[in-house]
């Protein structure tokens, strides 16, 4: 079984991307299995620290490792948006194979120096595990909003990505670069769409040879993300749309059969909700 550095490797000689999608029940899971199953593609799952706190550090990983073992099958496990080291260091025990360590709300220099103390730390537990760092603004929540943020002050310069890969060994970069977490309202309907900054990732990756994570990829113009991809994006990350997704699905569910109360007669219909979704996602990150 390769590991997800290989993984990454691989597809990025492909020109693709690996995509990730946020779980917090086994609903999500399944769906998102199934979808990657079907196409036969490599899949990433992560898990918030609000995920992770409903659905449980360490069953979060016994569930993802299982269906790897079960169907020999290339499924990885990412904490993601993790805010300080002692949650990282319990997920890296628990078995995930990598950490985004998220400290970018704080200012750059301190940013640099706890990201490679967390660094260090987590290869010592597990010398594979890939660490990502984030630096710049793509906002908070992957949930609906109301208003668009400014993030335009936040975007990632070349230069400051190539400091902050090097001064803290980060594995992976997840750099702000048009892309935002969450929906607009108008995003919904598809109204309008997130752009992002193309030339900017190019640079980007050039400046510091990493594989790189687009987060907050969902609502966003197609054709901008597969230039991303061929920009350099190696890791692409969706849960709004899932969420959205599995809202609609539960609601169709219910709706459908108003009397039931088995859970699994009704939740087959946010399964196959959210498989579509994450189906759809997967065809456009792995396929040129
Ligand atoms: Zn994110």
């Amino acid at each position: 079984m390769q590991g997800l550095r290989d993984v990454l490797e691989q597809t990025q000689k492909n020109g693709l991307a690996v995509g990730h999608f946020n779980f917090a029940d086994t609903v999500l899971l399944k769906a998102i299995f199934a979808a990657a199953q079907e196409l036969k593609v490599p899949v990433l799952v992560g898990a918030s620290e609000g995920e992770r706190e409903f659905l449980g550090v360490r069953q979060a990983a016994a569930l993802v490792r299982s269906l790897r073992e079960e169907f020999d099958f290339p499924i990885f496990l990412n904490a993601d948006h993790t805010h300080s080291l002692a949650k990282a260091v319990e997920a890296a025990k628990a078995g995930f194979d990598a950490i985004v360590f998220d400290l970018s709300a704080l200012p750059f220099d301190q940013n640099v120096r706890q990201t490679k103390q967390a660094v260090e730390a987590l290869k010592s537990i597990n010398p594979a595990i890939l660490v990502e760092g984030e630096i710049g603004d793509i906002g908070t929540g992957s949930e609906i909003h109301e208003e668009a943020p400014d993030l335009s002050k936040g975007l990632t310069t070349p230069v400051e990505a190539k400091q902050y890969v090097e001064s803290s060994g980060v594995d992976i970069l997840a750099p702000a670069v048009g892309n935002m977490h969450g929906l607009l309202k108008s995003m919904l309907q598809g109204q309008t769409r997130k752009r992002l900054d193309i030339q900017r990732i190019a640079q980007i990756k050039s400046a510091t040879r990493v594989p790189l994570t687009l987060h907050g990829a969902s609502g966003t113009d197609e054709q901008d993300l597969r230039k991303a991809i061929a920009a350099g994006i190696n890791i692409v990350h969706i849960n709004t749309e899932l969420r959205v997704a599995w809202r609609r699905g539960l609601e169709s569910g219910l709706a459908k059969q108003p009397d039931e109360v088995v859970p699994y007669k009704i939740l087959p219909n946010v399964v196959e909700s959210v498989k579509q979704v994450t189906r759809s996602r997967l065809r456009l990150f792995s396929q040129r």
